[in-house]
């Protein structure tokens, strides 16, 4: 097919590892109309993964999908969409994630658009990908290694070159929130990945690529990495970045953007200043003093193609500090802003934590975030005790206390075996037992049907913003996402944003911003199909670098139009992600998600975050983002009309005919 001539390189891998078949399914039977990603992967994960299968059974998939910009120059495409049924919450259902780093490009380099994973070995084993070749290996002698093992391991046998992604212990042990790493660093987050590869006895997927990935038009892509840079880091005519300490540290992450938010704090021009006001620590000064002895050397580094480089490469000579290499969230910004009753959990501590947690493949996001909150809530309730937990709970922060911790998940020892089902189950079980653990519970899910979200935490991420309306209805996601910050700042308008900064303003309804939200939304899905970064700061939709502080939201239309040759206006590229949204959603529906799912519980509307906003106003803005969306606003059901505009009246039978789901006219 003409149209699939550059971006995506045309197929998409099948492995079947119960009765060990690879196969091949064209790109094209998917591309363009899905664009790639997080698209390709929903409706794959439609076909392939039955309703009623658990998410530890083999019948999961595991799919790994790249997007037509994965492996080309465009700025921060260096990201890919894992698909699969979560073992996370209770209600088991479709969920996704996206790593970051080099593994996407390496694949495309060795002739794939995506892999599906599909059965389960009967003994440990790993993927070999080299240039067209797939092999299924025995990974007997790698089952039970850390990743940073792991990774040498498989280095010392295909090359230094290889990229790999793969699974630690937690995975091996089916720890519900372990994570896939790639390249050291790169996880799935959010939503057990970990065990779901676990389960299928896969240790590893190992590429080498020689191949490349063709762009149509070349010349205007290289001048798109310049403009989008620019937009996100620097000025025009600058050769370096300002300053990339602050530019992480900026506002909350590195999105440069964000500081032009209207309402959003000014930031004081010296990092000390910055932290000081906030009451905390400088996370790299208080490593100063180990940097200035020799001890520990800093690099920065980054994905693919990516402008920003957040990444922060440390070596060290001191035993007791790991070597290791993490994202920003990681090795500061967990510790700092967010977690900001953490803040011992900074410099040093920092670094232990991310080693360690990367080695054993649990995630940074739950276990730093949510399990030390709950921990500590359980100690004082005199619930978790020395006895019981078997960590030194009088030498908190301390290297004995952190590897303890992060090792009893992972193994799965004592009392972390029921720790390790995830925080959800867990916290549910032992309120049943203890009264006490009730409002701990509540306030870590406030999502009673699907939780693979990063909640309330820390008093009101989910605070009634238009984010919170994605956030409760997305597979997986946080109301954090840089374009949700942009909503919360910028009320109705963000294209109006940053003009309106200085003006005082009412707070327009919740309801009142459901256009904005499902623009935004469509603007995140779109980032998850090209695929790019959205923690570089893209879209940008407000620039720090520009006079009037207006960004550009059109890098996917315009970076899919280059790489593709298939012109795409930035309103066709938004239309386009309709079709995305409804398949997400019908799966869910197939998988028995309704209307009330998407309710958070009602603690959460009790909390001072949510003081204007009650939760009649929430399900009446939902009922309006169901209705723009072209759903059933009583059930939250896609209607056939709209799934038939958008070509998916094969979905809407199934949905009906196979899966007993009456869908509303
Ligand atoms: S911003 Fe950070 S995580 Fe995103 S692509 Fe760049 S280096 Fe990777």
């Amino acid at each position: 097919m003409d149209e699939l001539k550059y971006g995506w390189v045309g197929k998409i891998l099948k492995v079947d590892l119960t009765d060990r078949t690879i196969t091949t399914l064209p790109t094209s039977d998917y591309a363009p109309d899905l664009i790639g990603g997080r698209g390709i992967g929903a409706m794959l994960y439609w076909e392939e993964v039955p309703p009623e299968c658990k998410a530890l059974d083999p019948e999961n998939a595991l799919i790994f999908m790249t997007g037509p910009a994965t492996g080309t120059l465009a700025p921060s495409a260096g990201r890919f969409c894992v698909s699969f049924k979560t073992p996370v919450p209770e209600k088991e259902f479709y969920c996704m994630s996206l790593p970051s780093g080099h593994w996407g490009p390496e694949l495309k380099f060795a002739g794939y658009d995506g892999i599906v994973v599909k059965g389960k070995a009967s003994e440990p084993v790993y993927l070999y990908i080299n240039d067209g070749q797939v092999e299924i290996r025995s990974a007997r002698y790698l089952w039970g290694m850390t990743l940073t093992n792991l990774m040498l391991q498989l280095y010392k046998q295909h090359g230094p070159k290889t990229r790999i992604l793969g699974i630690g212990p937690a995975g091996e042990n089916l720890c519900r929130e372990a994570v896939i790493i790639s390249d050291h660093e790169h996880a799935t987050g959010l939503g057990g990945a970990g065990a779901v590869m676990g389960s299928k006895n896969l240790k590893a997927i190992a590429v080498n690529g020689t191949g490349a990935v063709k762009v149509a038009r070349p010349q205007e892509l290289i001048d798109l990495w310049w403009y989008f840079s620019r937009l996100v880091t620097r000025k025009p005519g600058e050769e370096d970045y300002p300053s990339m300490h602050r530019s992480l540290c900026d506002g909350l992450y590195h999105g440069a953007h964000i500081r032009f938010c209207p309402g959003h704090p000014e930031r004081p021009q010296d990092d000390e200043t910055y932290f000081k006001n906030m009451g905390l620590d400088d996370p790299i000064c208080l490593m100063n003093d180990a940097i200035n002895k020799g001890i520990l050397k800093l690099k920065w580094g980054g994905c693919y193609a990516c402008p920003v480089n957040c990444a922060l490469t440390w070596q060290s000579s001191d035993i007791d500090i790991p070597s290791g290499s993490g994202q920003c969230n990681e090795w500061m910004s967990w510790a700092t802003y967010e977690w900001q009753g953490y803040k011992k959990v900074c410099g040093i501590p920092a670094l232990q934590f991310s080693s360690y947690m990367d080695d054993l493949g649990l995630s940074i996001t739950n276990t730093l975030g949510y399990h030390f909150f709950w921990f500590f809530e359980l100690v004082k309730l005199g619930i978790f005790t020395e006895e019981n937990t078997g960590v030194p709970l009088d030498k908190p922060w301390t290297d004995e206390f952190i590897k303890g911790i992060l090792e009893k998940f992972a193994y799965r020892k004592g009392i972390f075996d029921q720790a390790a089902e995830g925080h959800e189950r867990f916290l549910k079980n032992l309120s049943e037992q203890y009264p006490a653990v009730k409002p701990i519970y509540e306030r870590v899910v406030n999502h009673p049907g699907y939780h693979v979200h990063w909640e309330v935490l820390g008093g009101g991420f989910n605070m009634p913003s238009p984010g919170s309306i994605v956030h409760a209805v997305e597979p997986r996601t946080w109301a954090f996402r840089p374009s949700h910050l942009i909503m919360i700042g910028a009320g109705a308008s963000p294209q109006r944003g940053a003009e309106r900064r200085n003006v005082p303003r009412v707070p327009p309804s919740l309801k009142a911003n459901m256009p904005t939200t499902i623009l935004r939304h469509n603007l995140d899905l779109n980032s998850d199909c090209i695929t790019y970064c959205s923690w570089a700061g893209m879209p940008p939709t407000f620039s720090k670098y520009t006079s009037d502080g207006i960004g550009d939201q059109s890098v996917g239309a315009k970076v899919f139009s280059a790489v593709t040759g298939i012109n795409m206006s930035h309103d066709e590229m938004m239309e386009a992600m309709n079709p995305v949204a409804n398949i997400e959603r019908c799966i869910h529906m197939r998988e028995g998600r309704r209307k009330e799912d998407d309710l958070y519980n009602d603690a959460t509307y009790a909390s001072p975050a949510w003081a204007h906003t009650s939760k009649q106003d929430f399900i009446e803005a939902m009922e309006e983002y169901y209705t723009l969306r072209g759903w059933d606003p009583e059930t939250g059901i896609p209607r056939r009309s709209t799934l038939e505009k958008q070509g998916l009246k094969k979905i809407a039978d199934d949905l009906e005919s196979k899966y007993g789901v009456t869908v509303p006219a």
